[in-house]
C-alpha cells in the first residue's frame, strides 16, 4: 500500500514549486553587529552579557474589540443577570455574547442594535481608552478599569447570585469503570518551571503513581471580563485534539479551584527554544531545518483539524528529551475553521503577527506560516526579522506601533550568510501578500515539503519520529531542570492562598464542566 507520505511527494513534484517574486528579492544583509545574543553566557542558565530579555519574551496578547457609535464604546459582553437592551428594550441574552456594554456610559445594547443607537454617551469626556488589552495583569485591562470607575455608577439590574463552583466528583461516589476526577491534593508541586503572558507552569508529580507531568495554572481573574472568554474552553479542546500528535504537547487532566484553573499536561524535559537560543546564538541551518520541518507538520496537523495557532514563537516550542519539538500553549488558537473561512481577531505575539492581521484584513492558516517564517529567521540569523533593539534609545522607535510599521512596510534583509535555499524558504514565509506567502498558495501544504531547503528531509521517518535530532537536551535524570531558566525554578513553587475579594467576583458559571481526564493516559497509568 502506498503511503500517505508517498502520495504527497508524488503530487509534490508534479506541482510546480512557486517563484518568487523579483520584487520581494532584498538587499542582502552582512551585518552581525545588532544580534541579540552577542556572546556566551558565564555558565548555563544564566544571561548573556547585555542580553536583553525582553526582546523575546513579551507576551500574548488579545486585542479588544471596541465599537465606536455616536461617542460610546461598545464592548461585546455575557450577561450572566437579566438584561434590557436600550435601544429596543428586548431582553439580552447572555450567551454568545449578544450583549454589548459601552464602557464609559454602561448602556446596554444588543449587538445588532449597536449601530443604530441614537442617544450620545453620556461619559465622553473620560480619557480616552487604550484599545489594547494584555492579560498580564499589570495592563490595560487594569487600565480600562480604572476608567470604568470613574464612570457613572451602574444601573441597578436585579442581581440573581452567583453560580456555585461545579461540585467536585468524589472518586469513592464513582460508578467502578467510569472516570476519576483530580484535584490540586492529587500532585506534589515541585518547581515553577515557566511563566507566559496568561499561566504560570509548574512541574508536578501525580501522587498515586509518581509520574511527572508540568500543571498549567490560570488565575480566573484573568479570564473573565474578556470579551475572548472561550479561550480556556478552546484551549482544552485543543490539547485533547494534542494529545493525538507526536509534536505536540497533550493532556492528562483539568480541574480547578474557586480561583484558578489547572490544565495538567506532558512534561517536555528539554526546555523551549527560547532557552535554547539565548544560549546557542544562532542554529546550524541542518538544525533549523529539522525543527522547522517538525513544526510545520505539527501545525498542517492543526490545520487539517480546523485550529489556527496564532501563537508560534520560540518560547512556545519545547523539545523532548530526545531533541524532538512539542507545540504548547494553545491560548490563542481559533477552532472550527474550515478551508476557505476567515477570521479577524486581532491577537498574537507582537513581534510575530502577519501583516494581515496589522491591516485588519480577515485571515486564515496563513498567518501561522508568517510566524514560521520569524521563527526559522531567528533560528537562523539569531535576532528578529525586525528587530528594533536599534531603536531603544529613540522613544519614537521603541513603541509598539514602530514594530508593527517596521513588520508591516519594511523588506526584510536576509543575511549574506545564510544559504540560497535558506534566504529562499524565509522569503517565501515572510512575503507579505498571504496569498503569495508559501504554504498559502494553491499548493498549500505540499509547496512547504518540496521546498528546496526542505530537500532533505524525509518527511514519513520524521513524523514518525525515527529522524534523529540534531540536539540532543543535556538531562541528569526525569527531573533534571537545567534547561529551565533559573528566574523560573528559583521562584517558590507554592500558590498564594485564595483571596475571598477577588473570588467575589468570579463567576464561576463560566467554567462549569472544566473538569476533565484524559481516558488513554489514564488507563496507562492504571497499568503502573
Ligand atoms: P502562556 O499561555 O502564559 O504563554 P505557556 O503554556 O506558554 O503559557 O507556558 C509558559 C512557559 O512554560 C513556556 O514558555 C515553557 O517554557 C514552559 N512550559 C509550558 N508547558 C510546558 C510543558 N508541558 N513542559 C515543560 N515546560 C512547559
Ligand atoms: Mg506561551
Amino acid at each position: 500500500m502506498r503511503s500517505f507520505w508517498t502520495e504527497i511527494l508524488n503530487a509534490a513534484a508534479s506541482h510546480p514549486f512557486p517563484s518568487v517574486p523579483g520584487d520581494l528579492l532584498s538587499p542582502l544583509d552582512l551585518d552581525y553587529g545588532d544580534e541579540l545574543f552577542p556572546n556566551v553566557p558565564a555558565a548555563p542558565g544564566m544571561p548573556c552579557t547585555g542580553e536583553d530579555r525582553s526582546i523575546y519574551r513579551r507576551g500574548a496578547r488579545r486585542w479588544r474589540k471596541l465599537y465606536r457609535v455616536n461617542g460610546h464604546i461598545f464592548q461585546a459582553k455575557r450577561f450572566n443577570r437579566r438584561a434590557f437592551c436600550a435601544y429596543c428594550q428586548d431582553r439580552i441574552w447572555g450567551l454568545g455574547r449578544q450583549g454589548f456594554k459601552c464602557i464609559q456610559c454602561k448602556l446596554l445594547v444588543h449587538k445588532k442594535c449597536h449601530k443604530l443607537v441614537q442617544k450620545p454617551c453620556s461619559n465622553e469626556h473620560v480619557d480616552p481608552i487604550e484599545v489594547k488589552d494584555d492579560a498580564n495583569g499589570e495592563s490595560t485591562l487594569g487600565r480600562a478599569a480604572s476608567v470604568r470607575s470613574r464612570a457613572e455608577p451602574e444601573p441597578p439590574l436585579p442581581e440573581t447570585p452567583p453560580a456555585p463552583v461545579a461540585a467536585p466528583v468524589r472518586n469513592e461516589d464513582l460508578e467502578p469503570g467510569s472516570q476519576r476526577q483530580y484535584s490540586l491534593e492529587d500532585f506534589e508541586l515541585i518547581r515553577v518551571i515557566g511563566r507566559g503572558s496568561y499561566a504560570k507552569v509548574l512541574m508536578v508529580e501525580l501522587k498515586r503513581t509518581k509520574r511527572v507531568y508540568a500543571m498549567k495554572v490560570i488565575k480566573k481573574a484573568l479570564v473573565t471580563d474578556d470579551e475572548d472568554i472561550d479561550w480556556v474552553q478552546t484551549e482544552k479542546h485543543v490539547f485533547e485534539t494534542a494529545s493525538n500528535h507526536p509534536f505536540l504537547v497533550g493532556l492528562h487532566s483539568c480541574f480547578q479551584t474557586p480561583s484558578r484553573l489547572f490544565f495538567v499536561i506532558e512534561f517536555v524535559r528539554g526546555g523551549d527554544l527560547m532557552f535554547h537560543m539565548q544560549r546557542q546564538r544562532r542554529l546550524p541551518e541542518e538544525h533549523a531545518r529539522f525543527y522547522a520541518a517538525e513544526i510545520s507538520l505539527a501545525l498542517h496537523f492543526l490545520h487539517e483539524r480546523g485550529v489556527i495557532y496564532r501563537d508560534l514563537k520560540l518560547d512556545n516550542v519545547l523539545l523532548d528529551h530526545e531533541g524532538h519539538i512539542k507545540l504548547t500553549d494553545y491560548g490563542m488558537c481559533k477552532e472550527g475553521v474550515r478551508p476557505g473561512d476567515t477570521t479577524s481577531t486581532f491577537c498574537g505575539t507582537p513581534n510575530y503577527i502577519a501583516p494581515e492581521i496589522l491591516r485588519g484584513e480577515e485571515y486564515g492558516f496563513s498567518v501561522d506560516w508568517w510566524a514560521l517564517g520569524v521563527l526559522t529567521y531567528e533560528m537562523l540569523a539569531g535576532r528578529s526579522p525586525f528587530d528594533i533593539s536599534h531603536a531603544a534609545d529613540n522613544p519614537d522607535q521603541n513603541t509598539e506601533d514602530y514594530l508593527f510599521q517596521v513588520i508591516l512596510e519594511k523588506t526584510i534583509r536576509i543575511p549574506r550568510s545564510l544559504s540560497v535555499k535558506a534566504a529562499s524558504v524565509l522569503k517565501g514565509f515572510l512575503n507579505k501578500s498571504p496569498s503569495e506567502r508559501l504554504g498559502c498558495g494553491e499548493g498549500g501544504f505540499l509547496d512547504i515539503v518540496s521546498h528546496p531547503f526542505f530537500k532533505s528531509i524525509e518527511w514519513e521517518m520524521l513524523e514518525q519520529k525515527q529522524v534523529v535530532p540534531p540536539f540532543k537536551p543535556r538531562l541528569e535524570g526525569e527531573r533534571d531542570l537545567a534547561n529551565f531558566p533559573p528566574e523560573f525554578t528559583d521562584e517558590p513553587v507554592h500558590l498564594t492562598p485564595d483571596n475571598d475579594t477577588e473570588i467575589a467576583d468570579i463567576d464561576q458559571s463560566e467554567f462549569e464542566g472544566f473538569e476533565y481526564v484524559n481516558p488513554l493516559l489514564m488507563s496507562l497509568e492504571d497499568c503502573v
